[in-house]
């Protein structure tokens, strides 16, 4: 589904991503984790197609097709979800609209049939009980005004509206208590099927108790100096990070 090979991007003359290598198939949920700074984000900005960042080596391959080739618009079209670490707020734009003309966009780039409002409103009501968020959040503008937890469980419904092979999530766990954590998490298992992955960056072990991956990376100056199983998840937690950064010292 998702092949990167020896990914390289700058800013301004800085390397951030270092020679990254990744394969993600249909089914498999992967966890990215990393101290900070270790190029996370930027690795998923990248993949979403930032600008801000400057490839300078290496592929990445989206059902074979160059994805670093298509502008931002045409990933998520092709599906390809990046839910942000700090999710934007676009006021005057109620969540229906954002996500019926998000919703059509994408059915009229893969030459399906726009929904009809009847249709388009039953598909999110579907979408709304399978997440549980609920009207008060979708009738809102996007974002404004959202607690942090009530933005990352507004995302998830994005997610469930737009139903992407491939969700990087970043961070999706930072801001939330253990109820919304458990929605989030419940609502991401809901979503997840043989023909869809998910990327799952986070920090902490804690989100990985719900959602659990097949497969630990991390991610340490711009490179994935180790992948494991879950359990790898685990040791993290138990023994921060220092041991990873002894080792992989430049
Ligand atoms: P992580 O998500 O793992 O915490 P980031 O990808 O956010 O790490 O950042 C990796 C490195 O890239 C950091 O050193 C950060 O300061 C730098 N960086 C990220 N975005 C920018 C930017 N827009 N301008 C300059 N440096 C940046
Ligand atoms: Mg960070
Ligand atoms: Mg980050």
């Amino acid at each position: 589904m998702l092949e990167i090979k020896n990914l390289h991007a700058k800013i301004d003359d800085k390397e951030i991503l270092r020679g990254i290598n990744l394969t993600i198939k249909p089914g498999e949920v992967h966890a990215i984790m990393g101290p900070n700074g270790s190029g996370k984000s930027t690795l998923s900005s990248v993949l979403a197609g930032s600008e801000v960042f400057e490839v300078s080596e290496g592929s990445a391959t989206f059902y074979g097709k160059d994805l670093l080739e298509m502008p931002a618009e045409d990933r998520a079209r092709e599906g390809l979800f990046y839910s942000f670490q700090y999710p934007v707020e676009i006021p005057g734009v109620s969540m229906v609209n954002f996500m019926r003309t998000a919703v059509n966009e994408h059915r009229k780039y893969n030459n399906e049939k726009p929904y009809s409002a009847s249709e388009f409103l039953k598909l999110m009501r579907e979408k709304k009980k399978l997440v549980e968020i609920d009207s008060n959040l979708t009738n809102r503008s996007v974002n404004e005004g959202f607690s942090g937890g009530e933005k990352k469980k507004n995302e998830i419904f994005q997610m469930a509206m737009l139903q992407p092979k491939i969700s990087i999530l970043d961070e999706t766990d930072s801001g939330l208590d253990i109820d919304a954590l458990r929605i989030v998490a419940n609502g991401v298992n809901k979503l997840k099927s043989e023909d869809n992955a998910t990327v799952v960056i986070t920090h902490y072990q804690r989100l990985l108790d719900y959602i659990v991956p097949d497969y630990v990376h991390v991610l340490y100056k711009g490179r994935i100096v180790m992948s494991a199983g879950k359990e790898l998840a685990l040791e993290l937690e138990e023994k921060g990070y220092d041991w990873i950064k002894k080792q992989f010292e430049d």
